[in-house]
């Protein structure tokens, strides 16, 4: 399975680490990484994908749950749950309080994951989709509970699990409470596991810190988006510790690929096809026992 995946992966050039890079209301976008000028409808058009580079930008929750699932089959659960700033964190530069309420006006959603079911090509599953605008899609308690949720959902439904991870790691505003959501989210996917069932982790840029050390890298099936940053610590902190200087193209999704930590690197136009077909792999085989248990 794994090779049939990787067979049809998209390495992409990856000689630089490129900025974020969110699009102006303007007619034209310059590509960060080609530096192209794109008119912004063929852009978004394109999947937010470099019609010549093959960079590809970042995605919303809500627009990656257009882009993988059958439209209008996506039905959202626990929008309400938000963070409750157990430690009340204060900081020189921020109230944690206030920061969660800008936040949410400025992206419009409670928290940096969405999650709820949905299918693809008429197989259902259960989704948890980050978003990397909500405070760097950082993991505090809200977020790994709602991932939780959604890996118990799969459970009681008897329905796959997919996460797609964007995040800088747990959120430090709340400290060892953002922590705990590692042992949470791996537990529930250990249950998912005992199930029968399987997780479609995606890695979409950045994917770092606590979510790298947890849920994302236990998925059956690991796959990224090309040009990624897919890491535990980022390369400035790996360089500063270290005291080397790491090669081009490190810690991208294509590295770890051909490092053998994830099982695919996806173009974005690819995805919804490919867990289409894990999808229907998975429903023509037995799921009382076998391969995808985790002990
Ligand atoms: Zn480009």
């Amino acid at each position: 399975m794994t090779q049939t995946i990787a067979n049809s992966t998209l390495l992409a050039s990856t000689e630089k680490r490129y900025p974020t890079f969110t699009i102006p209301e303007n007619i034209v976008v310059k590509c960060p990484k080609c530096k192209e000028m794109l008119y912004e409808r063929d852009f978004k058009r394109n999947l937010k994908v470099c019609q010549r580079c093959g960079y590809h930008g970042r995605l919303t929750a809500s627009e990656r749950i257009d882009l993988l699932v059958d439209p209008g089959s996506f039905v959202e659960l626990d929008a309400n749950i938000i963070s409750a700033d157990p430690l009340h964190f204060v900081s020189q530069s921020q109230v944690y309080a206030e920061k969660l309420v800008n936040e949410q006006q400025k992206v419009r959603a409670n928290e940096g994951v969405t999650i709820g079911y949905a299918t693809i090509e008429q197989m259902p599953l259960a989704l948890a989709i980050m978003d990397f605008r909500f405070i760097g899609g950082s993991m505090g308690a809200a977020v790994g509970e709602k991932i939780t949720r959604s890996i118990e959902l799969a459970i009681d439904r008897h329905i796959p699990v997919l996460i797609a991870s964007a995040s800088g790691g747990a959120r430090m505003q709340e400290g060892i409470y953002s922590l705990m959501q590692m042992t949470k989210t791996s537990a529930a996917l250990a249950k998912l596991g005992k199930a029968g069932l399987p997780y479609y982790s995606l890695l979409t840029d950045p994917t770092t810190g606590g979510v790298t050390a947890s849920f994302a890298m236990l998925g059956d099936v690991i796959m990224a988006e090309p040009g990624g940053l897919i890491c535990f610590a980022g390369p400035r902190v790996i360089e500063q510790f270290m005291h080397i200087r790491l090669p081009e193209g490190a810690v991208t999704a294509e590295f770890v690929y051909q490092h053998g930590l994830i099982d695919a690197v996806v173009s974005r136009h690819e995805l919804r096809k490919v867990l289409a077909r894990l999808l229907r792999f998975h429903a023509q085989r037995d799921t009382s026992v076998g391969p995808f248990e985790r002990e």
